[in-house]
């Protein structure tokens, strides 16, 4: 049974799969984003100075008819540039 959940489960390219907890009615997985950096949606410029980080639970859907709920290991990042407001 774990074989064929594992085969359905969506692909999530740009990020690092760090957790999958199956039950009865859910599967969970828990995912980190796989960059580094960001970009600074003012300036554009890039920078891997991280403020802060937090979770995100967010209701994907269902695989193998279990409800699919994933928890987002998310960060905020501090732009870097001199010259961005
Ligand atoms: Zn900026």
């Amino acid at each position: 049974m774990a074989g064929t959940i594992a085969s359905r489960l969506p692909d999530f390219p740009d990020f690092d799969l760090t957790a999958v907890t199956v039950a009865t009615e859910i599967i969970g997985l828990g995912l980190r984003p796989s960059s580094a950096s960001a970009f600074c949606p003012v300036c554009h410029q890039p920078t891997t100075r991280i403020h802060s980080r937090y979770s995100r639970t967010l209701a994907d859907g269902s695989v193998h008819r279990r409800q699919l709920l994933l928890r987002v290991a998310a960060r905020k990042f501090v732009c870097v540039n001199p010259l961005c407001g």
